[in-house]
This record gives structure tokens, sequence and C-alpha cells, in this order.
């Protein structure tokens, strides 16, 4: 919008020249047209076209707008943004962009000790509600702890008020649905591959530390209790019932957890998840 000049079709008119200049003007009403100068910083260029990550954007603009709809406007959304400055001065979302503004955007990974963020209050307590293509990190993140709401039936218009109500992260990789004003807490997800994706989000939010597994049941994200063998016995199958003793129960959807055939395969799921923050680490000592 803001880059589309119009040239309305008027009849040409001879304007009289005030200062009697001895050449005529011939007068043609343009929309003024004014000029603002962006530099998004770091993994906001993720949202450019190619041509215009990592340089100075030289965005035309004929009509007034806040500079959160012109960052929009250029493809990035509000909640990726942490701090806006403009001529060395940070302002907020709601700020009316000026013709000549010199404008950067950080995001948080971008770390300054000096700014002001834009963003609201962090969240005390992180959770989360994913998008309907993010079953497979959904689950993940609940085996791993994570209070995390998923359907497979939510809408855009429902994601947006679930995370907004309950103050719910809101995971996804539709850039429209972050783009919705009534989200304030949101991260598109970059990756594609589940394994992959799991990682971005503990190393987005710094969760590594807070992983806490085999507390949630992957199928509802109900908290797991602890259950007693004599209670569920006639619901096991022979097997199971000889060969384990510690058993989980949904406090939602009472279904029943044991150590079976997949507990292994989750563990060393887990444990690489883990082990990725350590290679993570040791690759930025030694670089
Ligand atoms: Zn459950």
């Amino acid at each position: 919008m803001h880059n589309i000049c119009v040239i309305a079709e008027k009849p040409k008119s001879k304007v009289i020249n005030p200062k009697n200049s001895p050449l005529p003007i011939t007068h043609y009403p343009l929309p003024i047209m004014s000029i603002a100068y962006f530099h998004f910083y770091a993994e906001l260029n993720d949202f450019l076209p190619r041509n215009k990550r990592r340089v100075k954007i030289i965005h035309k603009f004929g009509e007034r707008a806040s500079i959160k709809d012109m960052i929009e406007s250029l493809g990035v959304p509000h909640p990726e943004v942490d701090a806006i400055e403009v001529n060395n001065n940070y302002v907020d979302f709601s700020y009316i962009v000026q013709d000549g503004d010199i404008i950067n955007v950080y995001p948080i990974s971008v770390n300054n000790t000096q700014s002001i963020s834009v963003r609201p209050q962090p969240l005390s307590i992180i959770r989360f509600v994913l998008d309907i293509h993010l079953g497979k990190l959904a689950t993940s993140l609940r085996l791993l702890g994570f209070d995390s709401l998923y359907r497979n039936d939510y809408g855009d218009e429902e994601l947006a008020e679930v995370s907004h109500n309950q103050e719910r992260i809101l995971l996804t990789r539709d850039k429209g649905l972050l783009m919705r004003s009534l989200v304030t807490h949101g991260y598109y997800v970059r990756s594609t591959n589940p394994q992959q994706q799991i990682i971005e989000v503990l190393q987005r939010f710094d969760l590594f530390k807070s992983v806490s597994p085999f507390q949630r049941c992957l199928r509802c994200n109900g908290l797991l209790e602890s259950i007693a063998k004599e209670t569920i016995m006639h619901l096991l199958p022979e097997s199971v019932q000889l060969q384990n003793q510690d058993f989980h129960r949904c406090q939602s959807c009472a279904q029943i957890y044991w150590k079976g055939t997949h507990y292994e395969r989750l563990q060393q799921f887990i444990d690489g998840v883990l082990n990725s923050e350590k290679t993570e680490q040791s690759n930025h000592e030694h670089h």
C-alpha cells in the first residue's frame, strides 16, 4: 500500500507562478510521498524479501501510519520486534513515522542495555498455544514438561484469543496470524523440521534449564500423577502387569503411562535435545 504512488488523471492546467517566474509551471496534484529508511537487525531479516535483507531499506509512503503498521507492511510481525530506534531515540509502536526518519528495528536476540523495549512485560510463566501445523512440536513440548495447548481444529481467531486471554505464547508458522493485534506474545517458528523446532523454541525462550520430562500427558497436556499399580491392574495387559511397577495417570484424560517400549526412544530424544544445548554452548565458546 505504502509503496504505491497513484497519479490521478487530471486535466492539465497552467498555474500562475506567484513569483512571476518567466517559466510557466505545469502543476499536477501529486500525492506527497515521504521516505523512511529502515534497518532490520539479526533474525528480523528472515521476514524480508532477499533483496531487502541486511541493507538499508528506502521505504516510500504516502499515508500517515504508525511504525507498528509500517514494520508489518514490510513483512515483520510485531511480536518479533523488541525495540525500535528512530533518529537515535527509542519509540513505542504508536509512533507516527515522519518523512526522513532513520529507523532501526531490533529483535529480542540483540541485547542492547540502553534500549527501551516495545514488548509487554515478560510472562512470569512460560506457556504455549500452537497452531494446527505444529502438532509434533506440541507433543515434544509436553514431553519436556511445558504447558502447551494444541488442537488440530483451532481457527486463527481462536488461537489469537487463547494466546491473549490465557497469556500464552503463540507458536506458529503463519506470519499473518502473528500480525493480529490481539497477539502480544508470539514467535514465528523458523524450522520446518520438528526435531529442530523443539531446539529452536528452547533456545529462543531460554528453557533448557526448565526441562522436566514425563510430567505431562502427551495426548491432552494434563498433568500426570503417580498411581498405585493395584488401582489400575485390571486395565493393563498381562505383560505390562508383570514387567512394570511405576505407573502414572493423566489427571485430565486418565491415560495411563509406564516405561514401556517407547520409553527408550523418548529418553534418547530428550537426551538429544538437551545435548544440543551443550553443543551450542561449546560452539559459542570456540568462536
Ligand atoms: Zn491426558
